[in-house]
Parts: C-alpha cells; structure tokens; sequence
C-alpha cells in the first residue's frame, strides 16, 4: 500500500467574501470560480427580483417570500438574512456535502450571514472583506452597473455604512483599488489557508501511521 496516497484528502474550506455593494465583490468571485476549478459557489435563494443579466440557478435561485419562509422554517437553509430589504439564504445540504467531500465553497454573502457561520463552522472558514477605496468609487461601480434604480443605489450606499463597520470580524480586509491586484491577493490567501489545512490533515495522518508502524515493530 502506498502511505502517502493513503492519507485522506483534507476537508474543504469554506471561503465568505464580503463587502459593501459595488465594491468589486461579484466581479472578483466570479473571476475566482472561472479559474479555480476546485472552488464551487455557494448557490443562495432570494426573493429580491431578478436582474436583467442574472440565470436563475445559475447566479441565485429565485424564489417567493412564501418558498423562503418555508425553506427557513425546515432548517433548510445554513443562515439568512434581510439585505436591502430582501431576503437571502445560503441552503445547508449542499455545504455540508461539499465540506464532507473536500470540496471548497466559496459564499458571496453579507457579515449579518458570516456571523451567522461563523457560529456554527468556525474553523473551516476563511474571510475575507472587501473595502472600496472611497465613497465617489463605490458610487461609480454602483451607477456602473446600471441593472439597479437611483432609489436602489441610494438605499445601498446609505446601508454601506453598517455593513463597512464590520470589518474587524473578517480574517483578512483588501483595498479593491485595482481589481487584477485584489484578486492576486485574494488567490495568495486561498493558496496560503489550503495549504495551513493541507499540511496538519497530512501531518497528524502520518503520524498515527508512524506511531502504530512504531508499535508493530516493538512488538514484534
Ligand atoms: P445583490 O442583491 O447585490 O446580489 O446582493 C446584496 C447583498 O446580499 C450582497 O452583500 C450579498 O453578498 C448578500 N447576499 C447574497 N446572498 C446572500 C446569502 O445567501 N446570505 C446573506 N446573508 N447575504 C447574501
């Protein structure tokens, strides 16, 4: 038998990017899931409208006030939370499948959800917040986008201010001045946690190993 081979993979990591809306977030996780083939994306259920350029299934799943509420009330769904006055939910199963496989799940979700894992997966998580640089920028990216009415931006940039304010609970904070910068640093951090999880799985496996091929050889 091959030792090395043997040892089990190591359990998933679960990635949270969050940020204020516009900060660059969406555009950095997507460009992450397009090259990181190892790196799968949390699929949350909404019932805000869809946007124009959004694949129901693809980008959320949407679904009615009524749906959602059920969702929650059968333990369906790992957190939830209103944002900008919508409701969001990150569904379970598919997390605890990923985390049990090996597989990393990236969420694109809000600090009311991260406290909300946090409670219950603290040590397979890694986060990351995103900050703008200044308020004009965040302003441009949103009006940008164009898929959202001045009354939707306001509303956004007026809640910017709580959601900036929990920075301090996050594990790591980037300066989206430069979005090719952002994410060469978002991939480091993800380089860096796989490798902190890879190395303690595969060291305490080989040392149980060692440790009873040590017992088997005294006694014998
Ligand atoms: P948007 O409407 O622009 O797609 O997202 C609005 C906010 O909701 C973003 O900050 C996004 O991260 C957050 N969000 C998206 N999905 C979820 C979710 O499943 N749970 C929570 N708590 N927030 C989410």
């Amino acid at each position: 038998m091959n030792d090395v081979a043997s040892v089990p993979a190591r359990r998933g990591l679960l990635l949270i990017v969050s940020s204020p809306s516009g900060a660059g977030k969406t555009t950095l996780t997507r460009l992450l899931l397009a090259e990181d083939k190892a790196m799968h994306l949390s699929l949350s259920v909404t019932t805000r409208p869809r946007r124009g350029s959004e694949i129901d299934g693809v980008h959320y799943r949407f679904v009615d006030a009524g749906t959602f509420e059920t969702m929650r009330e059968h333990g369906e769904l790992l957190e939830s939370a209103k944002v900008h006055g919508n409701y969001y939910g990150t569904p379970r199963a598919p997390v605890e499948e990923a985390l049990a496989a090996g597989r990393d799940v990236l969420f694109d979700i809000d600090w009311q959800g991260t406290m909300q894992i946090y409670d219950k997966m603290r040590p397979d998580i890694v986060s990351v917040f995103i900050l703008p640089p200044s308020v004009s920028e965040l302003k441009a990216r949103l009006e940008r986008r164009a898929e959202d009415s001045p009354e939707v931006i306001m509303r956004r940039l007026q809640n910017s201010r709580v959601e900036i304010s929990h920075w301090t609970k996050y594990d790591y904070v980037l300066v989206n001045q430069d979005l090719q910068t952002t994410y060469g640093r978002l991939k480091e951090i993800l380089d860096v946690e796989r490798m902190k999880r890879q190395d303690k799985s595969v060291v305490a496996c080989l040392v149980e190993k060692l440790k009873a091929d040590l017992d088997a050889l005294m006694r014998k």
